[in-house]
């Protein structure tokens, strides 16, 4: 996005806040989108763009008008850190609807139910197919040496913390020997999967191999036709790249993942944009 692009869409977002503000609401409630925009604003950043531009403002000036906004949330019942719980409290009651589900048999199997782990408001949603052993046991998603391999292409590769990115999977109860989820399980399930993107909005999601890659995108076709291509799914942007366990049974494709991510990558930062022609933003 361009600077005054982003400089114009805050300062409408503080312009609508303001105007909530002398409407004298006891609340005041703003958009993930705004939330978003405004953890990333960086004031200093800020300051040396405006210095960059050559437009005579003091830093002083400019941290005063940052802080304001922010000072002014405060008072209402709302703050950004409330809504943003908010997001984080929606997840957990789908998170406890989850814990109790029993509409698929191999619910009787699992251990623990394995709904999701990351940042409310991530930008980046890595969806895989179906817990393994050892995230049945855990409860978690992506653990062991898939996981840490995983954690290596954030952390190394994207230069992100694992903990910025959300991570979860179509299926959130663990299929017997690791077989492919069924059709019956993925109708039930992915409705989960559905209202926690609609709660975190990611500019961008990755399907980690083809299980996740085909059920998210009701095709047959294979991973290798399904990579290098943007999809729409629901109107966010998905990308299709390999399973980090298949990685680790074949490194010598880690380069085409690299690909893949780097792909993802253009699109975090705005180097490219994907616009779909059936742009359906509905995920519910
Ligand atoms: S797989 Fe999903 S829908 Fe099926 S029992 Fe587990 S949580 Fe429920």
């Amino acid at each position: 996005m361009s600077f005054e692009k982003e400089l114009k869409e805050i300062l409408e977002d503080i312009y609508v806040l303001l105007e909530n503000e002398l409407k004298s609401r006891s609340s005041i409630t703003v958009s993930p989108e705004f939330i978003k925009r405004w953890k990333s604003f960086n004031p200093q950043d800020f300051a040396n763009r405006i210095k960059q531009v050559s437009i005579d403002v003091s830093e002083e000036e400019i941290k005063k008008t940052v802080d304001f906004p922010e000072s002014e949330i405060k008072k209402g019942k709302n703050s950004i850190s409330e809504t943003i719980s908010e997001i984080q409290k929606q997840l957990d009651i789908i998170r406890q609807e989850v814990a109790q589900c029993t509409k698929c048999p191999i619910s009787e199997d699992r251990t623990n139910t394995v709904f999701g782990t990351g940042n409310p408001e991530a930008d980046l949603v890595f969806v895989g197919e179906a817990p393994g052993a050892e995230e049945d046991r855990q409860g978690l998603p992506f653990v062991g040496r898939a996981g840490q391999l995983l954690t290596d292409i954030i952390v190394k590769g994207m230069k992100m913390r694992r903990e910025d990115v959300y991570i979860c999977n179509v299926l959130k109860c663990r299929p017997p020997n690791n077989r492919d989820p069924n059709p019956m399980e993925v109708m039930n399930c992915e409705p989960y999967l559905l209202r926690q993107l609609e709660l975190i909005k990611p500019k961008v999601i990755c399907a980690l191999g083809r299980i996740s890659a085909q059920t998210l995108l009701k095709t047959d076709a294979p991973l290798n036709e399904l990579r290098g291509k943007w999809h729409n799914y629901h109107g966010i942007p998905l990308r299709v790249t390999y399973h980090p366990a298949y990685l680790l049974r074949n490194p010598a494709d880690k380069k085409k993942a690299w690909i893949d991510i780097q792909e993802v990558m253009k699109l975090l930062n705005g180097e490219i944009t994907v616009t779909f022609e059936d742009d359906n933003r509905t995920l519910l």
